[in-house]
């Protein structure tokens, strides 16, 4: 029941309607019995800073942004964290006392899925495919969990140099990319390959250690990495759990508490249905 008690938090993407986020953090504002309202807005870019300064004073308590707001968002807040100031992107705001803080769970969800999967990170070599805030929040990671080396390839490969300057990494072309995955532990798709059906693999990964573990950040779609890791016996994650993970640490900061995540993940799989 909303009353004038309730505290709101809102999700501002263009477009929004794919979002899971209004289900998956209701679904927990209600388990926990927490007098609380998630509601998706779609909002232009033109328009994002009115409708911050809007939810700021509405008194809504948190929000959460996502493409193509994430690094605009930033320009917005009094207090980032460490974390989302080197990726360069937030996905979750606090509301306290007229001060808006921002936060990257992305990064830290996809951390803690790593974690929760045994996938060791530290002193392992690592490819990361994509150059967009999606890659930037993983390479963060990965050099936060102590990576050995990290190398960058992307479509469009200067995209990738830029990334591998500012993150301190190794660009690689695409055409490269098979003299080093013997040496690779951890592949991560972090681009859109695989969004679109005609998308395919963009190179070979016949040559990958069996002890190689590949991770798609695509949760919705059977991708040409997906198919690839069947195909070659590799292990593999995709990104249902970074998705989840990145909520609950968000649900976290605003409600002091960790969500049931597990419930969660039978919601997303309906949702997905
Ligand atoms: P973004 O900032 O728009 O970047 C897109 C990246 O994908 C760029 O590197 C782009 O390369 C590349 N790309 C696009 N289409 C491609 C194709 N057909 N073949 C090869 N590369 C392609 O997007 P993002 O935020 O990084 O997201 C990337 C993907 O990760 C999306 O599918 C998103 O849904 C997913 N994601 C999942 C989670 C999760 O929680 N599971 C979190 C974040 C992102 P160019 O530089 O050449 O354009």
């Amino acid at each position: 029941m909303l009353n004038t008690e309730t505290k709101l938090f809102a999700v501002l993407g263009y477009p929004v309607k794919h979002s899971f986020s209004p289900q998956m953090q209701n679904a927990w504002f209600e388990k926990e019995k927490l007098n609380c309202a998630y509601m998706p807005f779609e909002v232009e870019p033109k328009n994002l800073k009115k409708t911050v300064e809007a939810l700021k004073l509405l008194g809504f308590s948190g929000i959460n942004v996502t493409i193509p707001h994430k690094t605009e968002a930033m320009k917005y807040l009094d207090y980032a964290d460490k974390a989302s100031k080197l990726i360069g992107s937030i996905n979750t705001i606090a509301l306290k006392n007229g001060k808006l803080y921002g936060y990257n769970t992305d990064y830290s969800g996809f951390s803690s899925d790593l974690i929760s999967k045994n996938v060791k990170v530290k002193g392992n070599t690592a490819l990361v495919f994509g150059a967009g805030g999606g890659a930037r929040a993983v390479i963060y990671a990965l050099k936060s969990g102590g990576a050995k080396h990290i190398y960058i390839s992307n479509r469009t490969h200067k995209n990738a140099v830029k990334l591998a300057k500012e993150f301190k990494i190794e660009a690689l072309s695409v055409s490269k990319i098979s003299d080093i995955l013997p040496k690779c532990k951890l592949i991560v798709n972090a681009s859109a390959c695989g969004m679109k059906k005609t998308d395919a693999l963009p190179f070979e990964i016949n040559n990958i250690g069996q002890d190689a573990v590949i991770y798609d950040l695509i949760y919705n779609k059977p991708t040409p990495f997906v198919k690839a890791a069947k195909e070659n016996k590799i292990r593999f994650f995709t990104g249902e759990g970074m998705l989840i993970k990145q909520g609950a640490h968000g649900f976290k900061i605003w409600t002091g508490i960790c969500p049931d995540t597990k419930s969660a993940l039978k919601l997303l799989n309906k949702f997905m249905r």
